[in-house]
């Protein structure tokens, strides 16, 4: 099952996706299920949102495959190396990501796996894990990577306005182990790599994290990125596809000057 979240006249809706239309849902099937309004809505005629804005936090996992570690001059950590995002991070299919010029001289794409979270997750067992994902969308872990290496933690290279791209849906029906990400830019292909090369899977992740701190639904986690990260200017277009979730796309632009 495909779930979207999607404008459609001046509203901001969930709907199941069948076909070419959506069925439009009463609530948010983070917290109220799958009840439906009766209403269907053509596909053309919405706009696809951020399938999730998440209440609390972006977790992300660095390093989490070994040719990434090695090309950021290193080698994976043996444990999660975990971050956070704001959610003021969060942008949608097709909005602009903004290189924030003043501030950054080097702007990279991180094409990653995304898991939401559907139920309360709090010392979790990697067992019973998956029993508390909603399902699977796309993100790119946009990063200012000067920033990353000159204050030495993340937050500001890893949390500007639009630096976490998710989409274009949450599928329910996801095996990670069946499925490939790959990250083009203009079309061209900068990273590919299948998911089973992930060091520490989705359930390790989630019981890793969830002994840290509680997991609410509409959280969301990176689950890292594989090799080939690099950067983009303003006007290019970087697809992270993964086979089964689709293609999220957005394009660049540059942060207008200060007034
Ligand atoms: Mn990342």
């Amino acid at each position: 099952m495909k779930i979207a979240r999607f404008s459609h006249d001046d509203a901001i809706m969930y709907g199941i996706i069948d076909d070419r239309e959506l069925v439009v849902l009463a609530g948010d099937p983070m917290f109220s299920g799958y009840e439906t309004t009766g209403a269907r809505v053509p596909l053309t005629e919405v706009t696809l949102l951020a399938p999730v804005i998440p209440r609390s936090k972006v977790v992300c996992v660095g390093k989490n495959y070994h040719d990434h570690a090695a090309e950021m001059g290193g080698v994976a950590p043996e444990e999660p190396l975990l971050f956070l995002k704001p959610n003021t991070a969060v942008i949608g299919p097709d909005d602009a990501i903004v290189r924030p010029v003043a501030l950054s001289e080097r702007t990279e794409y991180e094409g990653e796996l995304v898991v939401v979270i559907g139920r309360i997750a709090k010392n979790v067992k990697a067992e019973n894990a998956l029993d508390h994902v909603l399902g699977y969308t796309i993100g790119n872990d946009v990063t200012a990577r000067d920033l990353q290496r000159k204050d030495g933690q993340w937050s500001r290279a890893k949390g500007f306005d639009t630096f976490c791209p998710l989409g274009p849906v949450i599928e329910t029906d996801f095996d990670p182990a069946q499925a490939t990400i790959e990250t083009r830019v203009n079309g061209e292909v900068r990273q590919q790599a299948p998911l089973t090369d992930m060091i520490h899977s989705v359930a390790a992740i989630i019981e890793y994290a969830s002994a840290v701190f509680t997991l609410l639904p509409g959280d969301v986690i990176m689950t890292g990125t594989p090799a080939g990260v690099g950067t983009f200017e303003a006007g290019d277009t970087i697809e992270v596809e993964i086979s089964g979730l689709g293609i999220l796309r957005n394009t660049a632009r540059d942060a207008a000057p200060a007034s």
